[in-house]
Formats: structure tokens, C-alpha cells, sequence
């Protein structure tokens, strides 16, 4: 048998690059130096992770530049935003899942794609050592390590808890489409077992009451779809339950959707006074067990514990341990998200990159540069400089940095023709540049992180895929654009986030959105704009067709109930 694993190994290293790290084995498993120089001509890229920022980064990178490998320990992509549809079967879930052989294969060139979870990321070493999730004879313990040119980190991100007792043995989650699928059978389960003749009326009221930790969108998209499945579908099949179902939704902060404009967060909590749905604000969870919630209301300190039959906690998001591991190596322990530079660079890893829900832009830092870019043109320490001098620094932060420019566009707060003028209106001579610091610091939107959203996700990955795209074009014109030359800065732009708004569907055919320029668009006819941008934005042909086919069947048959 050590015959057949060494055969096995050997076919591996040979074909891809792979060395397994068994110690026992590390020397019939390291491929010669000469095979990796021939191998190795095209540079190698490792991405870690295949949701919306990994996809998309291979989506759009010129596959024949480089040798690429993926490891994921899902073999598909997901669309989440349809993952609260999934619960109640108004999607089905094969319809929002993509494998991600037919995704790479469209590719004019070969990516390599291995399931398995990356379990530690050795950069000084450029490795990462997976484990992949089968363990037989065969594969031996499934462990093996690839080597990397340039690594994208797209892991993404796993729930936060916020280590409170009971939550992870007693909760469901909705992070991905296994805990859509175990979630469905479970609302089902709860009608079956109220329906059952030994129980007593209050034993059927409480397996029929569904609480929601976590206002936010995925907790009130859930709690929608639920209370629509109830109404339309679950009714009619189960009549004698239907006085005694309930749905709780509980919101740490004052009020749910916090993080849209208020007046869709009142649209959602009026919407769902009208539907009974019942919402409880200011009320942290303590404890869960398999039949109560623990809470505290926030303003009276009062402690009170309710009876449950399904508990859904979508509260936030955290790091996932291989990030953790990696982020305590590389000396940002201290952080809670893994901090990248607006070139999606790891600090200190140049040849590191992360993007998605596991990495954000350190903003802090743009105010730190900013100042270093006064500090270092105002050679007098007067702190004025003339206008031109300031004219040429504006110039540079704006393209260093053009968030800045957003600001400053979007907010009005500093008109920057109006620094240049005396408060008579006369053109300046110098300008005081405390002033513009000054106002700049106030900028929140500047040291503020990215949302954890698809939409920073993909547009991270198309951004960094044209980097790459472009990084060779760039090693024969060193000096870069004309805008960047002798200036000593990176060869590209840094990643400029567009806003194009946000949904949140509240059931009843109504959903809220938040579209660019403020503008706030609620009720029917955004749910129609919802159909035509989710079904837009599918991934491939093939989901684009089962999806809609999905939403015409339930408008047709309505959903179904059958626990399969
Ligand atoms: P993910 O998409 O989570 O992908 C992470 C990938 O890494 C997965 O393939 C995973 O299998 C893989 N992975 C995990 N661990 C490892 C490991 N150790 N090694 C290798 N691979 C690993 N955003 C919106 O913009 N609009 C919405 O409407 C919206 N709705 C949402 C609804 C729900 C229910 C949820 C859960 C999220 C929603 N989001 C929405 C947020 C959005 O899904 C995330 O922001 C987005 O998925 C982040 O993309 P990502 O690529 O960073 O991570």
C-alpha cells in the first residue's frame, strides 16, 4: 500500500505543482528543481475560495498568463442574496448553485480546482496546507500543500456568535446553501410535530413559533419569506394550526434594517406590525437552549425567557480560523479583520492578496499618508503652501486616493476653489493647510470599512483580475501611466467601490431599496425591479432560467411542502 501511495502522490506532484507535507513523505513528494522550473514558467496563482469574490476574480483573469489552482472546500458557487428564498423553497436550491468546473471550464485556459479547505496559509514560505473532506484509502488523510507565485485569499467569513452560550448547538445559521437546506426541513418539521395528536395546544403554539436573532437583512428577509410561505402556502395545508403560529424577530439595536435609510427601516416595521409579525427591539440574547430564549431588554435590564420550536441566528459576520491563524503570523492579531492596503495587498505580503467579507481596506491609513503627503511639502514648517504647491497635492491625493474625491463630491464639505479664496473672495497666495487636514479628518466615510456585501465581493475580484490582467503589460513599462511616473507609486489605481444600492424584500410582493443618489424606491413595483436585477445578476444562463423558472412554478402551484 506505501507502493500505491507513493504512485498516487508522485502522479499528483507531477501534474500539478501539489506536494503533499506529510513529514514521513516530504522527500519522494518534493518535485525536482528542473520540473518545477519547466512547470513554473507561467507564474503561479493560488486562490483560496470560490463565492463572490473568488468567482469573480476567475471570471474575468487571463487564464493563459498564469498557472492557476483553486481550492474550496464547496465545488460550487452560491448566490446567496437568494438563500433566505431557499428556506422556504420559493427557490430551489440547485437553482442558485453554479458548479464551479462549469465556471472555470468556459475559461481559455486551465484552472485547476481541488476541494478542500485551506487550513494554514505559510507566507513566508509562500504555501498553503489544505485538507480536503474526504478520508479514505485512497486520497490517505487528504492533506497536501501547494506553492504559490501570488496567493488571492477569498475565504470569506462565518458567523459570530459572539460566543453566546447555546447558540451553536441550538440555532440555525443561514450562511450557506447547506443551512438553507436544513432550514427548510426544519420549518417543516415544526408543522408536522404540532400536528401531531399528543401534544397539547400550547406544546403545537410553541414548536409553531419562530424567532429571529438579528435585524438585519438576512434576518428580515427570512422572517418575509417564512410569514409569506405561512400565509400562502403552509395554511392551507395545515388549517387547525394556523391561530397559533408566531413570528419573533429580535433586534439588539432600536430598530431593524439599521443599516438602510429609516425610512425603509419604518417601511419594514410597519410592514410587519400589519403582517403580525412581532418585533423586539433593544433586547440582547443571553442564552439559547433547545426549548428557550434568553434575553435582556436593554433599557429595563429586565431578564425574561420565551419558548421557541426554531431559533434563526443571523447576527454578523467573523473571521474564519485559517484567517485568524494567518492574521496572528503576519502581526495583525490585534485586528479583527484582516487589513489590506487599496491595492487589496496584504501589508508586509506583497504578493498576498485578500478581498471579500474576510479582508478590509485599512482606511486609517489614508489619513496618516495624506498627512505625510503635507508633512513632506511644507519643507519650511509654515504650515501654508502656495497655491500651486496646494493645487498639485490635491491633484495627487484625488488619484491616489479617489474615495477622497467621492467625498468631497458627495458631501460638499470642502469645496476645494473655496480654500483657495479669502474669505473677501480674492485668490489666495497660500493656502492653510491644517484647515484642509483638519476637515478631512472629519470625513467618516473615510476611515469607515467597506460593507461585507457580494456586491464589494465581485466588484474586489473583476478589480484585482484586471490587475493581474495587466501586471505583465506593466513589468516591460515599469514607469507606469504617465499619472504615476517618477512619483514612485503603485503601478495601478487603487480600488474605487461603486454603490450601486441595495434591496431588502419584505414580503407581500413588496420589498425596500436603497438606489444610488439617495434615492429610496418601496412596495410593489420594487419587487419587480428585485425579479429583474436578481435574475439579472445570475451567474450563468443556467441558473438565470431555473431561477425565474422557480418564481413561476410558485406563483402557478405555490411552494412545497414535502420534507425531501
Ligand atoms: P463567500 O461568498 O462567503 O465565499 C467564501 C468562499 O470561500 C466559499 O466558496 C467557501 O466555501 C470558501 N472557503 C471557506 N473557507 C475556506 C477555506 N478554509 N479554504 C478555502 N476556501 C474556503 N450581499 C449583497 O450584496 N446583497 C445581498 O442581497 C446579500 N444577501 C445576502 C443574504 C444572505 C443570506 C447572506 C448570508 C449574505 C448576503 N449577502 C448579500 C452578503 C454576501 O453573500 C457576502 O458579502 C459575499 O458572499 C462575500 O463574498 P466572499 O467571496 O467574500 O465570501
Amino acid at each position: 500500500s506505501s507502493y500505491s501511495k507513493f504512485l498516487i502522490l508522485f502522479t499528483t506532484v507531477s501534474s500539478g505543482g501539489i506536494v503533499a507535507y506529510s513529514e514521513s513523505q516530504s522527500e519522494i513528494n518534493t518535485p525536482p528543481a528542473e520540473v518545477n522550473e519547466h512547470k513554473y514558467k507561467k507564474k503561479r496563482i493560488v486562490v483560496l475560495g470560490t463565492g463572490w469574490a473568488g468567482v469573480s476574480f476567475l471570471k474575468n483573469l487571463d487564464v493563459s498568463s498564469y498557472d492557476v489552482q483553486v481550492v474550496s472546500p464547496r465545488n460550487y458557487f452560491a448566490f446567496t442574496p437568494l438563500l433566505p428564498s431557499v428556506t422556504c423553497g420559493t427557490v430551489e436550491a440547485r437553482s442558485i448553485a453554479e458548479p464551479v468546473r462549469n465556471i472555470i471550464k468556459k475559461r481559455n485556459g486551465e484552472i485547476k480546482f481541488f476541494e478542500a479547505e485551506c487550513i494554514k496559509i505559510d507566507a513566508a514560505n509562500n504555501k498553503v496546507f489544505c485538507k480536503s473532506n474526504f478520508e479514505n484509502s485512497v486520497v490517505g488523510t487528504g492533506e497536501f500543500s501547494l506553492e504559490y507565485d501570488y496567493l488571492v485569499i477569498a475565504v470569506g467569513a462565518q458567523v459570530n456568535t459572539f460566543n453566546t452560550p447555546g447558540v451553536v448547538e441550538n440555532c440555525h445559521f443561514l450562511k450557506d446553501l447547506e443551512d438553507a437546506q436544513k432550514l427548510r426541513r426544519s420549518v417543516i418539521d415544526c408543522f408536522e410535530k404540532a400536528v401531531l395528536p399528543n401534544l397539547t395546544e400550547e406544546e403545537r403554539r410553541i414548536n409553531l413559533h419562530f424567532v429571529v436573532v438579528g435585524g438585519g437583512p438576512t434576518g428580515v428577509e427570512f422572517a418575509a419569506e417564512l410569514h409569506d410561505f405561512i400565509q400562502e402556502d403552509m395554511v392551507n395545508i395545515y388549517p387547525m394550526v394556523k391561530d397559533l403560529l408566531k413570528i419573533t424577530v429580535v433586534q439588539s439595536g432600536d430598530h431593524i434594517l439599521n443599516m438602510f435609510d429609516e425610512r425603509i427601516s419604518s417601511f419594514a416595521e410597519q410592514k410587519f406590525q400589519r403582517d403580525g409579525i412581532e418585533v423586539q427591539t433593544g433586547c440582547r440574547v443571553l442564552s439559547v437552549s433547545d426549548k428557550e430564549i434568553t434575553m435582556k431588554f436593554k433599557s429595563k435590564g429586565e431578564v425574561c425567557s420565551i419558548p421557541h420550536g426554531l431559533v434563526l441566528w443571523s447576527t454578523g459576520i467573523n473571521t474564519r480560523p485559517v484567517v485568524t491563524d494567518f492574521m496572528e503570523q503576519i502581526g495583525q492579531a490585534n485586528r479583527r479583520v484582516l487589513a489590506t492596503d487599496e491595492w487589496l495587498r496584504i501589508k508586509g505580503c506583497e504578493n498576498v492578496y485578500a478581498l471579500g467579507d474576510c479582508a478590509t481596506i485599512d482606511q486609517r491609513k489614508i489619513m496618516e499618508d495624506i498627512g505625510a503627503i503635507f508633512k513632506a511639502a511644507d519643507k519650511d514648517n509654515s504650515g501654508t503652501l502656495t497655491v500651486q504647491e496646494f493645487r498639485d497635492i490635491i491633484d495627487d491625493i484625488l488619484i491616489r486616493y479617489p474615495q477622497v474625491g467621492l467625498y468631497l463630491r458627495n458631501q460638499h464639505l470642502i469645496d476645494v476653489a473655496d480654500l483657495l479664496k479669502d474669505p473677501e473672495g480674492n485668490d489666495r497666495k497660500e493656502v492653510d493647510i491644517e484647515g484642509f487636514k483638519l476637515a478631512l479628518s472629519h470625513v467618516d466615510s473615510l476611515t469607515k470599512s467597506l460593507p461585507a456585501t457580494a456586491q464589494v465581493a465581485a466588484q474586489q475580484g473583476t478589480y484585482l483580475s484586471r490587475c493581474f490582467n495587466h501586471m505583465e503589460r506593466c513589468k516591460d513599462n515599469p514607469e507606469g501611466p504617465r499619472r504615476f511616473r517618477g512619483s514612485g507609486r503603485h503601478q495601478f489605481r487603487p480600488f474605487e467601490y461603486k454603490h450601486f444600492g441595495q434591496f431588502a424584500p419584505l414580503g407581500g410582493e413588496q420589498a425596500a431599496a436603497e438606489l444610488p443618489g439617495d434615492w429610496v424606491s418601496m412596495g410593489h413595483s420594487t419587487q419587480w425591479l428585485w425579479y429583474s436585477v436578481y435574475a439579472s445578476k445570475q451567474v450563468s444562463w443556467r441558473t438565470r432560467v431555473l431561477v425565474v423558472s422557480d418564481w413561476t412554478r410558485r406563483f402557478v402551484f405555490g411552494r412545497d411542502s414535502s420534507r425531501i
